[in-house]
């Protein structure tokens, strides 16, 4: 059976002691699902967080890193620093890293190794722009997105990554892929991972879908076969939305 995850990127989003309030909140719901349960607050707040979770089962994740050991990236952060402060599971490739950041694949590929390099497990995000599926090209777009960033990797390392599909047009947006056009794509992804590394690989990666989830179509979306969990944006910043979406596996 595949792990069901359900992930919260606050993205630029509270301060120490919101994100304390935040912590605080979320460790008073009661977790009735089978899913793991991720937040991801600043680097700034990451220390404190997981001070703050010692010995709950939230785990605490960070939102992005450099693929670079150290050296000079000035506002950068490091695999291994994030590997210092008990990271064991990073954000790579969100959309918004890859429109504001100018993030290609050809630097997210250099990312994973990184992550692997200091044994972090990846949440790998991706997915089309709202042009890519008017003209229908969502597929291919995907497909290259997979491709370009992760296909130089053995099949062994896929145990250690999590997929995302966010649709960017989806993403912060209001507006959700339904149901069935996640359900769509995550099989399409499914696919295209057994075309290249088999069953095996495919029917074990728990694949995400991000944009625009929230308690009230949560349900729906995570009764998909090929629908393993969520990236949650806007709803996690609020522990009992975030908890309903949560305890809707
Ligand atoms: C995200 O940023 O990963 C995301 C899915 O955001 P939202 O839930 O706000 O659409």
């Amino acid at each position: 059976m595949r792990k069901h995850i359900v992930a919260g990127n606050w993205k630029m989003n509270n301060n120490l002691a919101q994100t304390q309030d935040l912590i605080t909140a979320l460790k008073h719901q009661n977790i009735s699902s089978d899913a793991e349960v991720m937040i991801a607050p600043s680097f700034t707040n990451l220390y404190s967080a997981f001070e703050t979770l010692k010995d709950h089962p939230v785990e605490v994740i960070a939102q992005n890193m450099h693929f670079a050991e150290h050296g000079a990236y000035t506002g950068e952060v490091s695999a291994s620093m994030l590997e210092s402060v008990g990271v064991k599971t990073v954000i790579l490739g969100h959309s918004e890293r890859r429109a504001y950041f100018g993030e290609t694949d050809d630097i997210l590929a250099k990312k994973v190794d990184a992550a692997f390099a200091a044994n972090l497990r990846v949440i790998f995000c991706f997915g089309e722009e709202l042009a890519d599926r008017k003209s229908g090209n969502e597929e291919s777009v995907v497909a290259s997105q997979i491709k370009n960033a992760l296909f130089h990797l053995d099949a062994s390392a896929f145990k250690n990554i999590v997929l995302a599909y966010e649709p960017v047009w989806a993403i912060g947006t209001g507006e959700t892929a339904s149901p069935e056009q996640a359900q769509d794509m995550h099989k399409f992804i499914r696919k295209t991972l057994n075309d290249k590394y088999g069953e095996d690989v495919a029917d074990q990666m728990s694949i995400l879908y991000g944009g625009s989830v929230k308690p009230n179509n949560a349900k729906e979306i995570f009764s998909k076969p090929d629908v393993d969990g969520g990236l949650i944006g806007g709803a996690a910043l609020n522990a009992d939305d975030f908890f309903a979406i949560v305890n809707a596996f």
